[in-house]
């Protein structure tokens, strides 16, 4: 068993992925053109947005967000504590000061209480320039974006959506990466929509930054490749990419979506009285990038793993660390004395959280063998 298995994805994709990928190759165009066109406008359309730019990853794509914002030296940023690394990689790595944010033990996402706090104490400490917000749709669930939209706007802010893990979730009928002033995404494989390599897209409404965003992934180029107006990125998504990402779009569309939301239902039937699973409100929808449960402690979450790794069913802790306990934001450069780290749901989640095999290829047994696994082996080890 895996916990995302793509092969198997791909022995029933194969025709179409074969077929596109040969395409491709005859073509003679490799990097943008046609076939990427073609897939942004379908991913703009999907997603309800103006524009989609693709890029060469979901960091890449983040950047050129700060970038296109010219974020830099003195500008606060605000991230959730508990999230991939790279939702705070590209701020410090800009020259900005990621300021660390609490989140919701039961979401996982950001916290707007304590998003409200940290602004404060920003305000008051007055070194740092509150420029933006980056929101995290934590393992396929959007964030409280209407809330945190609301907190940033008021403050004069702009809203970045990294909805890497984000894409196909949903609130009432509005979808993930349309929520930020930008939205980025993410096609490394694992994620919902994953290509054969790296991707990425950032999408927005806004028509100029669009245009911005296009010159800035094409090194800054100006009415051409050779007539640089600015300086950016060599970030362009692939051909090749965009071939995989089309066949795959028919496919999360038309069925692995419901797939991964119909395996989330069995594990919540089979398992919500022994662990704390994710509890999706009426209007919250997922797509269910890792289904992640609570555990009592660190000991009982220790003590499940090793027993799962044992019963053959892996497991994965995401996230070990809360970003404020990252060796590299140990640094004094990435201290300012107020606000305090102070993000303790961050580091108990970091204790507590497990991740289960989850994609839309689970077959009825192996979804059986992972409840039957995490129900011994909580009653094995609760002592
Ligand atoms: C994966 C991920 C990224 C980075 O995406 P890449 O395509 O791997 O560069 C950024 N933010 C979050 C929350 C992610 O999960």
């Amino acid at each position: 068993m895996q916990l995302r298995d793509l092969q198997r994805q791909y022995e029933v994709l194969k025709p179409a992925i074969d077929e596109a990928l040969l395409g491709v190759a005859a073509s003679g165009g490799y990097i943008l053109g046609e076939t990427v066109a073609h897939l942004e406008h379908r991913l703009a359309r999907y997603v309800g947005t103006q524009h989609c730019i693709s890029c060469a990853s979901g960091t890449d794509a983040l950047s050129l967000a700060l970038m296109t914002w010219n974020v830099g030296k003195g500008d606060a940023v605000f991230v959730p504590d508990f999230t991939f690394f790279a939702s705070a990689e590209v701020v410090a790595l800009r020259g900005a000061t990621p300021i660390f944010v609490d989140v919701e033990r039961e979401s996982f996402n950001m916290d707007v209480e304590d998003l409200k706090r940290k602004i404060e104490q920003v305000e008051h400490d007055a070194r740092l320039r509150p420029y933006a917000v980056i929101a995290v749709d934590l393992f396929g669930l959007p964030a409280n974006m209407p809330a945190i939209k609301e907190v940033t706007h008021s403050h004069g802010m702009y809203l970045l959506e990294d909805a890497a893990q984000g894409f196909g979730g949903r609130l009432g009928g509005r979808k993930a990466c349309s929520f930020g002033d930008m939205a980025a995404t993410s096609f490394f494989p694992a994620k919902p929509l994953g290509c054969y390599g790296d991707g990425g897209a950032v999408f927005t409404d806004n028509e100029e930054w669009a245009l911005l965003l296009q010159s800035l992934r094409l090194h800054g180029k100006g009415e051409d490749k050779y007539h640089n107006v600015r300086l950016g990125l060599n970030s362009r998504l692939d051909a090749l990419q965009a071939a995989v990402l089309e066949v795959k779009m028919d496919a999360f569309e038309n069925s692995e979506l419901q797939r991964v939301n119909a395996v989330a239902e069995q594990y919540h039937e089979g398992l919500h009285d022994v662990v704390a699973c994710p509890q999706l409100s009426e209007d919250q929808y997922s797509s269910w990038a890792q289904y992640t449960i609570r555990l009592k402690d660190g000991s009982q979450r220790d003590r499940l793993q090793q027993f799962l790794k044992i019963k053959g069913i892996p497991s994965v802790v995401y996230y070990a660390l809360p970003m404020h306990l990252q060796p590299v934001f140990q640094n004094e450069k990435y201290k300012i004395d107020t606000p305090p780290a102070g993000c303790p749901n961050a580091e108990e989640l970091s204790q507590t959280v497990l991740s289960l095999p989850m994609h839309p290829y689970l077959t009825q047994e192996e979804i059986r063998q992972v409840i039957v696994a995490v129900r011994e082996g909580i009653k094995e080890n609760d002592f």
